[in-house]
């Protein structure tokens, strides 16, 4: 399968950043039997979901970038990946060591000795940082000023939960039950999606648990696709379940079925309108038969955004997919690495998005959660908090690290920094302000 792969040109390869971390190893494709760092064109979250994390040192790929489903996933797997590369890195063959560092976004093709030397320093060093944050852990994240953050988790399994409580996750902010519909014939019905809700509830135990609904299309494409010229703009989430209420129901009455045991709350993607919004409720108080559910949307689609104090008084909370809003916003593609630099959600035209949906859910005291990858990005958490978010949720692996990123701000700062931010030129400004160069 590599035979028509463009010959190799250079030893060093420039990509996008896309996981953290650096690791070394052979060349292999995905479902390898590894261990070795995988290297692919392209990575569809459904591959992802398919690979060995414990064959897997690394992951390379030709195209995609940082914010893509793909790239989220593999982030949860906690190793490095670099997605953008290009397809000359294709032509590196089979078997051939590559060492991908996942910050720096570069590979470098059959290393030397004394380019391999720092990696093991570098992993130690890592893992020491890790170890420290996780002695914490299991403590609330509190600021400096005596403010408790909840750090919450995503997840996507019942083991991704287990593992999100073990890491210190005060909850489930986020359920993403798309993945359960990947790579089958017909979708899961109610009972099977129930079984798999009350998995997941049983791992959470008594914290809470946010269920948000399908929010298949774009690059989480269902087992029956519809061709769309231009699916991010298409057919997706809230729409695409509202179309096919035959996807929508079962899943409703699987979460009321739960609901009736323990507390859960329903959130809706991709909502644009507030009529998507009422038809989304009041398909849920025919499903549910008066069983109490409090429901959310994540705000995403920056119509939503400008518009959050319509929605206010309807929801019980927000939830903010800065992913998604930083793609609509920006107009810049997610999945694209040509666009990947601009696709920054610290750029004050995103932020001021998120300032919106904070001052209406303030007028209606509200909770607002931040569920995109921003949540997890040191730099920005300050100025979120001092945007007036009042938890965040994040990938499993990066809970420890966030808790003790909050611990060390104070809210009076935040928001002061939060009101430069908001008035700064462009991502680059922000970041120079929320993190001065010394
Ligand atoms: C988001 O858009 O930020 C989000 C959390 O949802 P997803 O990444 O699944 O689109
Ligand atoms: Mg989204």
């Amino acid at each position: 399968m590599h035979e028509d792969r463009p010959a190799a040109a250079s030893r060093h390869f420039a990509g996008v950043p896309s996981s953290p971390g650096v690791a070394a190893g052979p060349v292999m494709a995905p479902g390898d039997p590894g261990p070795g760092v995988v290297v692919a064109a392209e990575l569809a979250p459904g591959d992802v979901a398919a690979l060995d994390p414990a064959s897997v040192v690394a992951v390379v790929t030709a195209a995609g970038a940082p914010l893509s489903h793909a790239s989220i996933l593999i982030r949860s797997l906690g190793v490095p990946a670099v997605t953008g590369m290009g397809p000359a890195i294709l032509a590196v063959a089979p078997g051939t060591v590559v060492l991908v560092d996942g910050d720096a976004g570069t590979v470098c093709v059959a290393p030397t000795v004394a380019e391999l030397q720092p990696v093991h320093t570098r992993q130690l060093a890592m893992t020491e940082r890790l170890d420290d944050a996780r002695s914490r852990a299991a403590e609330p994240a509190v600021t400096r000023d005596g403010e408790v953050i909840p750090v919450v988790a995503n997840v996507g399994s019942a083991e991704e939960a287990r593992l999100a409580v073990r890491e210190g996750a005060d909850g489930v902010g986020m359920l993403r039950t798309e993945f359960a519909f990947l790579h089958r014939s017909e979708p899961p019905g109610e009972d099977e999606q129930y079984r798999a809700y009350r998995g997941i509830a049983d791992a959470v135990g008594d914290r809470p648990l946010v269920v948000r609904t399908l929010d298949l299309g774009a690059d989480v494409p269902a087992w029956d696709p519809q061709p769309e010229p231009n699916p991010a703009l298409g057919n997706r989430g809230l729409r695409l379940a509202l179309a096919r209420r035959e996807l929508l129901v079962p899943q409703l009455a699987a979460v009321a079925r739960l609901a009736r045991d323990r507390p859960i709350q329903l959130m809706f993607p991709m909502v644009t309108t507030i009529d998507e919004l009422r038809s989304a409720r009041a398909c849920l108080v025919e499903v549910a038969g008066g069983v109490a559910i409090e429901i959310g949307i994540t705000v995403e689609v920056p119509a939503a955004a400008i518009t959050a104090e319509v929605f206010a008084p309807v929801v019980d909370f927000f939830a903010i997919g800065t992913n998604d809003l930083t793609q609509y916003t920006l107009a810049a593609d997610r999945a694209n690495a040509a666009v990947a630099a601009l696709a920054d959600g610290l750029h004050p035209a995103v932020l001021r998005m998120i300032a919106e949906v904070t001052k209406a859910a303030g007028a209606h005291q509200r909770p607002v959660c931040v569920v995109g990858e921003l949540g997890t990005d040191p730099v920005a958490i300050p100025v979120l908090l001092g945007l007036g978010v009042t938890s965040l949720s994040v990938r499993p692996n990066a809970v420890a690290r966030v808790k003790q990123v909050i611990r060390g701000v104070r809210l009076d700062d935040a928001r002061a920094l939060a009101g430069a931010a908001l008035g700064a030129e462009s991502a680059s400004a922000v970041r120079t302000l929320a993190c001065p160069p010394a």
